[in-house]
C-alpha cells in the first residue's frame, strides 16, 4: 500500500464554485506537493473525466470524487463521495435532480440582493462567474459583490448577505442524507461526513446525525480541512475514534487566497487514525 505523505481529498474547480480549471487545480496540488487528490465539485461529475486526465498528466495518484448537497435537520450538510464510478446511473441521476433547483434559487438570491444593494442585473451578472451555469452557487454571488466593491472580501459576502439565514439567503431543500448516501455507496463508493465543526450543531445534534450517518452507510468524517481550526481537527479526532470514523484530509480548496488553506498545504492527520484512503486503496488510479 502507498503510503502518502500529503492526500487533499476535498476541493473545487470551474466545474462547480472553484475559480480554477481542473488542470489548474491539478498543476497547483502538484506544486504544493500533494501525492493523492480528489476533485470534490459540488452536485456533479462533470468534471472528473479532466480531473483524471489532469491527474495522470501532473503523475498524481487520483480518486474519484463528488460532494453533495444534503437537508438535514432544516440544515446544509455536505457529504463527500470518493471512489464512486462517476459512470454510475442512479448517481448520476440523483446529482442530476439534486442540481436542478440552483437556477431558481439564485433568480430569487439575485432578487433579494438587488432589493438589498440597489444594483440590477444580478442573475445575469453571476453567471459570468460560474463556469457551470448549472452549479450556480453563492461564492459566484459572493465573488461579484467584492468586484463590484460591495464587499472588502468572500467573507464580508457571506457574512452581510450570503450566509445561512442572512438577509439573501435562499432556504433550499437539497438531497436527504438516505438519498445522498444510497447515490454514493451504490456508484461504490465511501461517503465522508464533510467538515463538521460549519454546521454549528449542539452536542446532542451532532450525535444523532453521526448516529443517522453511519446507519445509512456513512463511513468517514473529515478531521483536517481548510474549514477546521486547529483544535476543532482535535476534536474532530476524537469523534472519529469513539465512532469508528475514518478519517479524511482535505483543504476544501476553491481559488488562490480565498481565505481557506490553499490545496496540499495541511497539518498531517493524527498518525492511529485509519484512514479513508487506506480503505479505498483498490479504488485509486495511480499515476504512470
Ligand atoms: P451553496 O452551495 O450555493 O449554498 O454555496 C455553498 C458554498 O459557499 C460552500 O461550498 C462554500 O464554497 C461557500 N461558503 C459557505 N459559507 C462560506 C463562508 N462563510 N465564507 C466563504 N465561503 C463560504
Ligand atoms: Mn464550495
Ligand atoms: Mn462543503
Ligand atoms: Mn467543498
Amino acid at each position: 500500500m502507498a503510503a502518502y505523505i500529503n492526500p487533499d481529498l476535498h476541493s473545487h474547480s470551474t466545474f462547480s464554485d472553484g475559480v480554477l480549471t481542473p488542470e489548474e487545480v491539478a498543476a497547483r496540488a502538484r506544486a504544493n506537493g500533494v501525492d493523492l487528490w480528489a476533485l470534490t465539485d459540488h452536485d456533479g461529475l462533470s468534471g472528473q473525466e479532466r480531473a483524471v486526465a489532469a491527474a495522470r498528466a501532473q503523475s498524481l495518484d487520483y480518486l474519484t470524487g463528488v460532494e453533495v448537497s444534503v437537508t438535514w435537520a432544516d440544515t446544509t450538510v455536505h457529504v463527500v463521495g470518493l471512489g464512486v464510478d462517476p459512470a454510475n446511473t442512479a448517481l448520476i441521476a440523483g446529482l442530476d435532480q439534486t442540481r436542478s433547483g440552483r437556477d431558481t434559487r439564485a433568480r430569487d438570491m439575485a432578487a433579494k440582493l438587488e432589493q438589498l444593494t440597489g444594483l440590477n442585473g444580478l442573475y445575469e451578472a453571476a453567471l459570468q462567474y460560474a463556469g457551470n451555469r448549472e452549479a450556480i452557487a453563492r461564492p459566484h454571488f459572493a465573488r461579484l459583490l467584492v468586484d463590484r466593491g460591495l464587499c472588502k472580501n468572500m467573507q464580508t459576502a457571506f457574512s452581510k448577505y450570503l450566509r445561512d439565514g442572512g438577509p439573501a439567503f435562499v432556504p433550499h431543500r437539497w438531497a436527504t442524507l438516505a438519498d445522498a448516501l444510497s447515490w454514493i455507496t451504490g456508484a461504490g463508493g465511501l461517503a465522508i461526513l464533510a467538515h463538521p465543526a460549519r454546521y454549528r450543531f449542539k452536542h446532542a445534534q451532532e450525535g444523532a446525525l453521526i448516529d443517522e450517518f453511519k446507519r445509512l452507510g456513512g463511513r468517514g468524517i473529515e478531521v483536517t480541512t481548510g474549514s477546521h481550526t486547529a483544535a476543532e481537527a482535535v476534536h474532530y479526532a476524537t469523534v472519529a475514534r469513539e465512532n469508528s470514523l475514518l478519517a479524511s484530509r482535505g483543504s476544501d480548496f476553491h481559488a488562490t487566497g480565498e481565505g481557506r488553506a490553499d490545496i496540499g498545504t495541511l497539518p498531517a492527520l493524527p498518525a492511529d487514525l485509519p484512514t479513508v484512503w487506506d480503505a479505498l486503496a483498490s479504488h485509486i488510479r495511480h499515476a504512470p
